[in-house]
């Protein structure tokens, strides 16, 4: 059988744990055989990131905003305990915020459904898509620790020299305090991009806030996408017949869980970061949740949701073999893939994405599933299938 061909590489960009160990069988089992797999490959595995003074994050992302298309495995963000597990020279930020501060953009984050596993939230009839802003906020925060009484301000020196300053707070004694930011322009290709996204599926576009306390910083938020959607969408979105609903976020979290579904949840930063977990998980699992990073410069990051895995992994170094749930990175890679041949006109290769999307799902609809799932179908699979196991079955039903 004749492999299908690639025009163009994608931006493979291998991670940690037990998707690491995924990653290498997903392609083993279900690419390698089937197309003739063109990637440039960036090892942001823990050790690799600091071998390189975690250069190579960075270089990853230009590789995207150069070849247009990436797919991420999950990676470790380090912390002193892994500072101490990895023996690191240092701590590096998450690879993730680096990518996405190099890239800008919106996170969009999908449950994976099949009719086996139905929400734990009863009302829900169709997904909830979370759009989560992937600029700012507290992943480029700037942080310090007080430990004196003393005063902290938050200080603006314009180019031209003028300055601005507002108390902070004055420490009395010892503290924290931190420092946020956006840009006006990140918060509107955020919303252009939630709108396009929401035209595209065709389903409602609820944003929320916090603007009653965070008056200038949430306030700006609601206004660019109030402004954004009255001069650019408005129009569009009642010929598509599409709404637009602005609620607080604790409003907006009550709504969800007694709604119907059926929208794109557009989130700030930190709100789609938690939120994304909750419908995940609510939803079935949290290796049935795809994601993609829509750039405003027109590229594209593919990942699973949910991180390496990390308990699977020290349970797969002792010899088990573990039922670790590989959909989410199949889907990670069948939407590269079927973005790739989008954008270099190839239908043979969005054919086999599809194909393999398919093949993933009919296997845990006939009943061959990690144990993840197995705990929640219905019907319960008359047996649970370790992650080798079940990439096997998938094999097979591609065939
Ligand atoms: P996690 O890897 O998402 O796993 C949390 C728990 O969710 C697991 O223990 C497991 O529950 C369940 N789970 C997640 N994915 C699963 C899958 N594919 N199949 C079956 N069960 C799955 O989060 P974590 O353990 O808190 O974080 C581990 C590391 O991942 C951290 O170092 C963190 O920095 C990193 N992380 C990376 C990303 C990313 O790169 N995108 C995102 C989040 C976290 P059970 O143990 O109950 O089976
Ligand atoms: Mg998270």
């Amino acid at each position: 059988m004749s492999k299908i061909a690639m025009k163009t590489p994608l931006v493979e960009i291998d991670g940690d744990e037990m998707t690491r160990i995924l990653w290498d069988l997903v392609k083993e089992k279900l690419l390698l055989p089937f197309v003739d797999l063109k990637t440039e490959y960036y090892d942001l595995g823990l050790l690799n990131r600091d071998a390189t003074d975690d250069k190579v994050s960075a270089e990853s992302a230009d590789a995207i905003l150069r070849l247009g298309v990436g797919v991420k495995c999950a990676t470790i963000t380090s912390n002193a305990a892994r500072k101490e597990e990895y023996n690191l020279k240092q701590l590096h930020p998450s690879p993730n915020a680096t990518i996405r501060a190099i890239l800008d953009g919106t996170v969009f984050r999908k449950p994976i459904s099949v009719p086996c596993i139905t929400p734990s939230v009863s009302t829900w009839k169709t997904s909830i898509v979370i759009g989560r802003h992937a600029y700012g906020d507290v992943y480029k925060a700037v942080e310090m620790e007080v430990d004196a009484p003393g005063k902290v301000e938050l200080v603006y020196t314009g180019v031209n020299g003028t300055e601005r300053r507002v108390t902070v707070a004055d420490f009395k004694d010892a503290g924290i305090v931190q420092g946020m930011h956006n840009y006006d322009n990140s918060i509107k290709s955020f919303a252009r991009a939630c709108f396009l996204y929401a035209l595209e599926e065709k389903i409602p576009v609820w944003f929320a806030a916090k603007d009653t306390i965070s008056k200038k910083y949430d306030g700006r938020f609601k206004a660019i996408f109030e402004e954004v959607y009255e001069t650019e969408f408005k129009a569009k979105c009642a010929a598509a017949g599409i709404s637009y609903f602005y609620t607080l976020i604790d409003d907006a979290v009550a709504r969800v869980v007694k709604g119907e579904g059926g929208f794109l949840w557009a989130c700030k930063n930190y709100d789609g970061d938690v939120m994304s977990d909750m419908i995940a998980s609510a939803s079935g699992s949290l290796a049935m949740m795809t994601s993609v990073l829509v750039s405003p410069s027109g590229v594209f990051e593919y990942e699973a949701a949910h991180g390496t895995v990390q308990q699977h992994y020290y349970r797969w170094k002792k010899g088990e073999k573990t039922s670790t749930n590989p959909v989410a990175l199949i889907f990670a890679w069948t939407g590269a893939l079927a973005k790739r041949a989008e954008l270099d006109g190839t239908p043979a290769l969005a054919d086999f994405a599809k194909k393999l999307e398919t093949a993933a799902l009919r296997t845990i609809e006939d009943g061959e599933m990690t144990s993840d799932l197995a705990k929640l179908a219905n019907p319960a699979p008359a047996k649970t299938l370790n992650s080798w196991d079940f990439i096997d079955a998938v094999a097979r039903s591609m065939a």
